[in-house]
């Protein structure tokens, strides 16, 4: 089946956790936006897609016409923005949210308190690490999300902090008994995000799949955490064509691969 649609985890799959893309990655997003619909999908806010996706495109040369290929599924999906393409300049203006499915204030409440009582009885609740004006719970309108050094820790910091995932697991075994109504999925290198049960990236694939008017077979996705329990795992399991990857830099591999087939 030819596809139609490639599909991107952001962190560790597009890029180095919480960084913008390389030239390498936006250059090849670029060219693939010539033949595909080009879908990034991941927790993070809007604002962090432009910083870590879209602005490096434009200082990679991306045209306003191209960026209509580019779709962006927000905070797992449950927030998707199009760009529309009203002059031959880019204008930040110009993005458009399509749908927003947020959180009741009740249930960002459930949840901040039941990651953090968890997170404390543990011991790894890491409140003296912080930088100034950093949070460790996030509230992200449709997910809540805990990052155990903050948003503004060094990279290197939160690769060491939990390398194999140990710590994030015993956080959310404890949530999970405390509040199970909600999901717990371990992202990135420190995150841990609680949605309501569906709002994963089964939830934004769903709407990607009626949006964008595709089917199953013509998506193609890449992640990093496509193991069980993982962020990118529900999208395996609807029976998506996945790559698995280690890095970005796989993922310039692959993307060279296809490119090669394409142009
Ligand atoms: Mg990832």
């Amino acid at each position: 089946m030819t596809k139609k649609v490639l599909s991107f985890d952001i962190d560790q799959t597009l890029n180095i956790a919480k960084t913008p893309i390389t030239d390498d990655i936006a250059e090849l997003l670029i060219r693939c936006s010539d033949y595909y619909e080009i879908c990034p999908i991941s927790g993070q806010k809007f604002d962090q897609f432009l910083i870590q996706i879209v602005n490096p495109m434009l200082d990679n040369g991306v045209k306003p016409a191209q960026l209509t290929h580019l779709h962006l599924f927000v905070a797992q999906g449950t927030q998707y923005y199009i760009y529309e393409n009203k002059s031959d300049k880019y204008d930040e203006k110009n993005w458009k949210q399509v749908y927003n499915y947020p959180l009741t204030d009740e249930q960002v409440k459930k949840i901040s308190e039941t990651i953090e009582k968890s997170a404390r009885e543990l011991g790894y609740w890491e409140e003296d690490k912080l930088q100034p004006g950093d949070e460790i719970i996030e509230n992200r309108l449709s997910q809540v999300t805990f990052s155990a050094l903050g948003q503004k820790a060094g990279t290197e910091e939160k690769y060491a902090w939990d390398p194999d995932c140990k710590k994030r697991e015993k956080i959310v075994a404890r949530c999970k008994e405390l509040a199970p109504e909600f999901d717990y999925e371990i992202g990135g290198t420190t995150s841990i995000n609680a949605i309501t049960p569906g709002m994963n990236k089964e939830f934004g694939m769903t709407h990607l799949l009626e949006e964008l008017k595709v089917t199953k077979d013509e998506i193609l996705y890449f992640g990093d955490m496509t193991q069980p329990g993982g962020n990118d795992y529900p999208v395996v399991q609807m029976g998506i064509d996945t790559i698995t990857v280690r890095n970005h830099e796989d993922t310039g591999y692959a993307l060279r691969g296809i490119l090669g087939v394409s142009e």
